[in-house]
């Protein structure tokens, strides 16, 4: 195919940074160097027509940290990294909240409560045994004066204690996203869908390669690809699928904010009279290590049964299903990856299954890298 002029010169002329990837790390990192560099050409690519890996697929909660999670990403990875990552979260929150505002998000601090059933007994016993120390913690690194609150009381069936963060919020995912792209286009940065980036070669400028046989050019190149980098590099990136299922709207909805259960495995929330859960990886952790975005009989029926179990103890039925794919560590680190790889090359990957909060600090934290 030949280009016309104005693709050649206009549409895809040689940018100053571009960025692989229109999730919400690509889209922040972009909408950071615009507003640093003004008379800079970014351009944002993506495979899909817009960021469709996990940013306009996820749950839509605001958070940052839970006990039992905390607990157990103390078993992979030093107590630095974990709780310098719960502060990566917490101040990234505040950044988005700040730059796009909570009106145009939906923002609500509606707190979150994680449950504890006779399943996992053992765990609300670590959780209470370690509260005091995790929120001594919690309170030095986040400058917050109690992060986790004990209460036995829960009106969920079967539920034997929950320990509350009210500092957590919810979110519209979709107003976020669209906030978020109608910002980076006010800026006038270039956002160009349906080219997925195959290789570069980096001489005098670098030249891009994608699936459509289209060449980009270059002085920067960021990959954002969270969870596909993998293909492009070789990082300690796995590919983690999540799923979730919306019920129909009900009259009396039985919660409101957000809820986590089973080492954040499960989690759940209110939405337009709805509820929204997801997750149940752990059902069938092989299978869902992938990257296809489709949906599975088994982890949609263990969320129906959960949700109608745990959660509205009636049968409900559910007009929504989507799956959505995370980044994560092979070996459960949740630490990103924000590194430079070659001289004009970054990364900024790895946002884990709390990556909405984060990636408003990743995005800042990958162009400190540049300076
Ligand atoms: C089901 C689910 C629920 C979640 N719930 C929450 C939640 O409630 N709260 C929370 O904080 N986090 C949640 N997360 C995690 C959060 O959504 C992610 O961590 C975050 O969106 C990651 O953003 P990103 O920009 O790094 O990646 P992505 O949004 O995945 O964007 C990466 C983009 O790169 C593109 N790409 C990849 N490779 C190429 C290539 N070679 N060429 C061109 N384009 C390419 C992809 O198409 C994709 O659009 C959830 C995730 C899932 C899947």
């Amino acid at each position: 195919m030949n280009f016309s002029y104005w693709e050649k010169e206009y549409l895809i002329s040689p940018s100053d940074y571009l960025i692989v990837g229109m999730g919400l790390v690509g889209l922040q990192t972009a909408i950071n160097l615009k507003e640093k560099h003004p008379k800079a050409i970014v351009t944002v690519v993506d495979r899909h027509g817009w960021g469709l890996g996990a940013s306009t697929r996820n749950a839509g909660f605001g958070c940052f940290a839970n006990i039992s999670e905390i607990l157990d990403d103390l078993k992979y990875d030093t107590q630095e990294n974990v709780y310098e990552t719960i502060s990566k979260r917490y101040q990234g929150l505040i950044k988005l909240r700040e730059k796009f505002g909570d009106l145009q998000m939906d923002y609500q601090t509606k707190g979150s409560i994680e449950i504890f059933t006779n399943n996992n007994k053992h765990e609300l016993h670590e959780a209470i045994d370690s509260l005091q120390g995790i929120n001594a913690i919690l309170s030095r690194e986040l400058n917050l004066e109690r992060v986790f609150t004990y209460k036995s009381k829960c009106s969920l069936p079967g539920v034997i204690g929950t320990i509350h963060n009210e500092h957590e919020g919810q979110l519209n995912t979709g107003k976020m996203y669209r906030t978020i792209y109608s910002y980076a286009l006010g800026l006038n940065i270039n956002l160009i869908g349906g080219l997925e980036v195959l290789d570069w070669n980096d001489e005098n400028e670098i030249t891009i390669n994608t699936r459509q046989k289209i060449q980009l050019k270059t002085k920067n190149l960021i990959l954002c690809t969270n969870a596909f980098t993998s293909n492009l590099v070789d990082e300690d990136i796995s590919p983690c699928r999540g799923q979730v299922i919306v019920s129909e709207p009900m009259e009396n909805i039985p919660i409101k904010g957000l809820y986590h259960y089973d080492n954040g495995y499960y989690y759940w929330r209110d939405i337009d009279n709805r509820i929204l859960l997801g997750g149940a990886r752990n059902y069938d952790s092989v299978g869902e290590t992938t990257n296809k975005i489709e949906t599975s009989d088994v982890i949609i029926s263990e969320l129906k049964r959960f949700m109608e179990e745990q959660i509205t103890s009636k049968p409900v039925s559910i007009e929504y299903q989507w799956s959505g794919i995370m980044g994560m560590g092979k070996s459960k680190q949740k630490k990103p990856i924000i590194k430079k790889i070659e001289p004009h090359v970054f990364l900024a990957a790895r946002l884990g299954g709390m990556g909405v909060a984060l990636s408003a600090s990743v995005s800042e934290e990958i162009i400190k890298l540049m300076e």
